[in-house]
């Protein structure tokens, strides 16, 4: 009896020890790549007597969205930038809503709701123009998952599994953008230690920096970003892998990468991010020409024209009026942004013997089909773009009535301040800057209050200068560009 016992136990063996394989498979925390798991003490949650975080600071459409899912029985947390802006004593820029609720049960709540989403389905809650976006709690995949989630290299191509709060915590991208803010106990919840990062001013990737780049090349550009925003420095382990997988972005699509230079050059740290983008090697990825132009003026600083200055110049300009509320358009940031390639090869074609105007023409026109490769240009902006450069032709010729057709054009307020910020770039234009602004002063109508030389806005389209007869009529001929359209 007893050696058929043996051979029964040593029969079932492998079926043990595919049950306890099995067993801790199903432990594994769901996430894609090894996250660390959260450190003892964590979730932390931080009373509302610890914190600064008040209602009031809170947009009451947000609070809205968040009372109406408790009141449904849903846990619901507002999460993300407004959470950790709010804490920066910064006014944040929009709310975000994570719950457990799912996207058509938060639909079924909110009869100003809509279903949206490419990658992963969320809902966004109309109030006016205040659009509170709410997505359901979501986890990461296991590394094992061959559902094809994930690409050959690490990325994520589907990121629409549902999880709780914490899967939802781990698999967002830094820990200072993983705080919860709830309306239940109005306590602040920390899955990844966020607030001693927030309070050290550093931004730290949840989870192995470099699986998390890999899955989404994107962060790359977000840490940048938010290092120059909120002027925290970059934990070590979360900067290292970016110059080596910055080629990674390549495979981003263009128009997402659109979408991502709107944010790191429209945001109000344009030049700091700038800055970050060359330092990490990001740059050139997003816009070689630019980058070959900036390296061909670091070689021959003789030579070259100062591509730097004129970004600088640009950025700095945009920044000031981010800051001041005023409006900003991407046409005016491309058309500076690709300058100079543009010129490099209008002056390859003029030497062949193409005049100026048609080498303008096919000069735009390539380097614009060459960008798009890398990040899209929408013909909303590429179009303003090319007649703000074009009008670069025409500012120059200030004889007869050329000037008065030039002044006429309803691009010609953001070609004046093109102008002008190549003169701050250090081009020297025979003082055509000055002879534009004189000339706007003698022609601007009595009543006009124009503004004066120092503080010029660019790329406006609703310039406030011209008289609302002219408004007029140019609405008609030409639709309004712009941030603002
Ligand atoms: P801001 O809106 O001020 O630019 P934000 O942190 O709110 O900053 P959003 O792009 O609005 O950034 O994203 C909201 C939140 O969603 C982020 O805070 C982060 O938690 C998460 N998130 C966004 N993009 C990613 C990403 N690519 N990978 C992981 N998490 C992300
Ligand atoms: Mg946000």
């Amino acid at each position: 009896m007893y050696p058929n016992l043996t051979g029964i136990i040593i029969a079932l063996l492998p079926f043990a020890a595919i049950l306890v394989i099995l067993m801790m498979n199903s432990r594994r925390p769901s996430v894609l790549n090894p996250v660390e798991s959260p450190k003892s003490d964590l979730p932390r949650v931080i009373p509302r007597d610890q914190h600064p975080v008040s209602r009031r600071e809170l947009s009451d459409n947000a609070l809205k969205v968040l009372y109406r899912l408790k009141d449904a029985g849903y846990d619901s947390y507002l999460v993300g930038g407004c959470v950790r802006d709010i804490l920066l004593d910064k006014h944040p820029k929009d709310f975000d809503v994570a719950t457990e609720a799912h996207p058509e049960q938060v639909h079924e709540l909110f009869r100003n709701s809509r279903l949206i989403g490419r990658r992963f389905k969320l809902v966004h809650v109309r109030f006016g123009r205040e659009i509170i976006e709410v997505a359901t709690f979501r986890a990461s995949h296991d590394s094992n998952d061959k559902s094809g989630q994930q690409s050959e290299g690490g990325m994520l191509l589907r990121d629409n599994v549902y999880g709780t709060v914490i899967d939802d915590a781990l698999r967002r991208d830094f820990t200072v953008n993983a705080l919860y803010y709830s309306v239940k106990d109005f306590a602040i919840h920390d899955y990844a230690n966020g607030l001693e990062d927030l309070n050290n001013r550093t931004l730290r990737m949840i989870g192995d920096p470099e699986a998390r780049y890999r899955e989404d090349p994107v962060r790359m550009l977000r840490a940048v970003r938010f290092a120059a925003k909120l002027q925290f420095s970059i934990e070590p382990g979360t900067e290292e892998p970016i110059k080596r997988l910055a080629d990674l972005l390549g495979n981003i699509p263009a128009a997402r990468l659109f979408e991502e230079v709107l944010k790191l050059f429209l945001s109000g740290d344009a030049e700091t991010t700038f800055e970050l983008l060359r330092e990490f090697e990001l740059f050139g990825i997003l816009f070689p020409a630019t980058e070959h132009a900036l390296q061909l003026f670091e070689l021959n600083p003789k030579q070259q024209p100062d591509c730097e200055a004129l970004l600088r110049a640009a950025f700095r300009s945009t920044d000031s009026r981010v800051r001041q509320g005023k409006s900003v358009t991407p046409a005016f940031i491309y058309a500076a942004l690709l300058w100079h390639p543009m010129q490099r090869r209008m002056g390859a074609l003029q030497a062949k013997g193409l005049p100026a105007v048609p080498a303008l023409h096919q000069a735009s026109q390539e380097i614009i089909l060459e960008q798009i490769q890398s990040t899209t240009i929408p013909r909303r902006f590429s179009q303003p773009m090319r007649e703000i450069w074009e009008l670069q032709l025409r500012l120059p010729r200030r004889t007869g009535r050329r000037p008065e057709q030039t002044f006429e054009h309803p691009r010609f307020r953001a070609a004046y301040d093109f102008l002008l910020m190549r003169e701050i770039a250090g081009e020297d234009l025979d003082g055509l800057g000055e002879w534009w602004t004189q000339y706007q002063l003698d022609h601007a109508p009595a009543t006009t209050n124009y503004p004066q030389h120092a503080e010029r806005e660019h790329g406006n389209d609703n310039d406030e200068s011209r008289t609302p007869k002219r408004r007029r009529r140019r609405r008609r001929s030409k639709p309004a560009t712009g941030n603002n359209d």
